[in-house]
């Protein structure tokens, strides 16, 4: 299991990130943690108070989920930056506190060819690959 981030391989073209793709990019990068489509509404803000349309916000993230930049976790209808470089293909598991709210995102080689096995014995053609573990982190389970 791999929990260390690495520079994700990924990385769009400089011309792929449109101005509001790179502003959710930075949000969800400095964040750290997963931010709702409105509360990323509500921080893309421009110095005079206006709120981009949503429209554009849920684009933006959507390149950034279809690029790999990004993931949605459906368990907070939220969207957290991806921490990590994996194939498109490769599953991710969110470790997710329950206490603190921390979020952790891992990849298990192991995982990934009993989850290809899996759905290979059943027929089905894999669109995401996510899973959600909902807990207490290391640091909230010794306090
Ligand atoms: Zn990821
Ligand atoms: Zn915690």
């Amino acid at each position: 299991m791999s929990l260390e981030p690495k520079p994700h391989p990924r990385a769009p073209a400089p011309g792929g990130l449109t101005p509001a793709r790179r502003q959710a990019l930075d949000i969800l990068t400095r964040a750290n943690r997963p931010v709702g489509a409105y509360e990323m509404i509500d921080m893309m803000r421009d110095a005079k108070g206006k709120r981009p349309a949503p429209i554009s916000v849920y684009r933006a993230l959507g390149y950034l989920l279809d690029n790999g930049l990004a993931h949605r976790l459906a368990s907070q209808n939220a969207f957290i930056v991806c921490g990590h470089a994996h194939g498109a293909e490769e599953p991710v598991v969110f470790l997710i506190c329950e206490q603190c709210g921390e979020v952790k995102e891992a990849t298990s080689p192991g995982l990934a060819r009993e989850l290809a096995a899996l759905a290979g014995a059943a027929g089905f053609a894999p669109r995401s690959r996510v899973v959600e573990i909902a807990g207490r982190c290391e640091r909230c389970a010794a306090g």
